[in-house]
């Protein structure tokens, strides 16, 4: 039974399609920029959608039949960019959302890249290695109709990690009947991957919060930073914030969280959660909700989780001046409204989590060169570029009296408003 595989970690939410909230969000930002009805049907779609449903053998000889989706929101700028995300709440409504988000996200950092995603209806956390491997690369097979090093482009994402990469890779390559490392980018560095992928989006969201303190004239040295979730971006974007000197007093995974007023030993509960599986039962700790978590006294707080976090019930509660969005889509519209008029200072995911989406760019052209960079020129470059768009959306945002959302979603819209504008329409 399919449901067997999924079901159990499933996130909190208001159970909203989250592409409406998508469409919502480029509804606001369509009408402080005059975007004309045209151009605002033409992007409120999404262009491509392709469901799968696929049959794996499992270990034990029987086969469980999975549903995937790939979903191109906007190929207009370029080949089509987005990650992979193996989850049990996967939906078509959420591939889409986020498909439509990485076309602002590439856009708002000006990568020259539409936007895409993919994701399997799957507890990826109760399979067998072997399975796994079997779940991706009949996935890949299904999907590679769509993906293509000039055409889509696949990363992870949620439970997806550079092995399955590889996995994809060589699905991809087989069929092609030569090794094409570009079509997929968070690839171990062996097999074309870069210097500095695995913790871009962790990075770069740390140089996103530098700007942002700098431009509310905030010490991080005299800050407490609070991130829900542990993985590949809240454990780098924790780790990085606390390098950076902020006070790190709450962490959290799908199973709970951790808080110490006082700070975390995040090397301790990092060890902790490579021994157990998860940092709740770290000792140096309070165990916490990951609902208490959200309201917890700080000045930053980093969803890096899932979607639908912070939402009407809890934004009022919120405590931080500044909150940097690792997760896509933590925010609802409602709660945005709520902490705009609260004066909290949102640093939006399309453009705070958009360091991993560059440096796969930079991988995706190394690999196209066939010329690797170091992992300096690769921090600077991201730097460089989360620092710059940063200045621009917040320009934008005092510009128009709107909050950093909307400014980012007009720079990202005004951007694939023009490319489209200039292409025309085929035939
Ligand atoms: P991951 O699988 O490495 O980590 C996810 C973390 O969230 C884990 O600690 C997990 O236990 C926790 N989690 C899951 N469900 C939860 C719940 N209901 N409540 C609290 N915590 C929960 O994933 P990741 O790559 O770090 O992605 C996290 C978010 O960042 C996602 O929204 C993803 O789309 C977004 N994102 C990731 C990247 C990237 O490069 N990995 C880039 C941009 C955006």
């Amino acid at each position: 039974m399919v449901s067997q595989m999924t079901g159990v970690d499933a996130p909190q939410s208001e159970h909203r399609d989250l592409f409406d909230v998508a469409v919502e969000q480029f509804e606001i930002a369509a009408d402080v920029l005059g975007l004309d009805e045209d151009m605002r049907k033409i992007l409120s779609y999404c262009q491509r959608e392709l469901t799968v449903n696929f049959p794996v053998e499992m270990d034990d000889g029987s086969v469980q039949v999975f549903t995937g989706h790939r979903v191109q929101h906007n190929g207009g700028p370029g080949p089509t960019k987005g990650g992979i995300r193996y989850h049990p709440s996967v939906t078509l409504a959420e591939v889409k959302a986020l498909a439509m988000w990485m076309t602002w996200k590439c856009a708002v950092v000006g990568l020259p890249y539409g936007g895409a995603k993919g994701g399997v209806t799957v507890n990826p956390k109760i399979l067998s290695q072997n399975e796994l491997q079997n779940l991706t690369r009949r996935y890949t097979a299904e999907i590679s109709i769509m993906i293509g090093p000039n055409k889509d482009i696949p990363a992870p994402d949620v439970n997806t990690n550079p092995q399955i990469m590889a996995w994809l890779m060589d699905t991809y390559s087989m069929t092609m009947g030569y090794s094409v490392p570009g079509v997929v980018t968070g690839k171990p560095i062996v097999l074309g991957g870069s210097e500095g992928r695995n913790e871009a989006t962790g990075r770069g969201l740390v140089y996103a919060v530098q700007s942002g303190a700098a431009a509310l004239d905030m010490d991080l040295s005299k800050t407490a930073t609070v991130v829900q979730g542990f993985g590949n971006v809240g454990g780098t974007a924790a780790r990085l914030m606390a390098e950076a000197g902020s006070k790190v007093v709450a962490v959290s995974d799908q199973h709970g969280g951790l808080y110490n007023p006082a700070g975390l030993d995040l090397a301790g509960v990092t060890a902790h959660l490579a021994r157990t599986g998860s940092v709740v039962g770290y000792a140096g700790a309070d165990a916490i909700t990951n609902d208490e978590l959200l309201v917890l006294p700080c000045d930053i707080l980093i969803p890096a989780a899932l979607e639908n976090q912070i939402t009407a019930e809890n934004a009022d509660r919120i405590t931080a001046r500044m909150i940097a969005e690792g997760a896509n889509g933590p925010t609802t519209p409602e709660a945005d409204k709520i902490l705009y008029d609260k004066g909290v200072f949102v640093l939006p995911d399309i453009f705070a989590n958009a360091g991993g989406v560059t440096v796969s760019y930079f991988e995706w052209v190394q690999a196209l060169q066939a010329f690797p960079w170091t992992e300096e020129q690769v921090n600077e470059r991201l730097k460089q570029i989360m620092h710059r768009s940063f200045d621009a959306v917040y320009e934008m945002a005092r510009k128009h009296h709107v909050h950093m959302r909307t400014a980012a979603l007009m720079r990202a819209i005004d951007r694939v408003a023009e490319v489209q504008r200039l292409r025309g329409i085929y035939p």
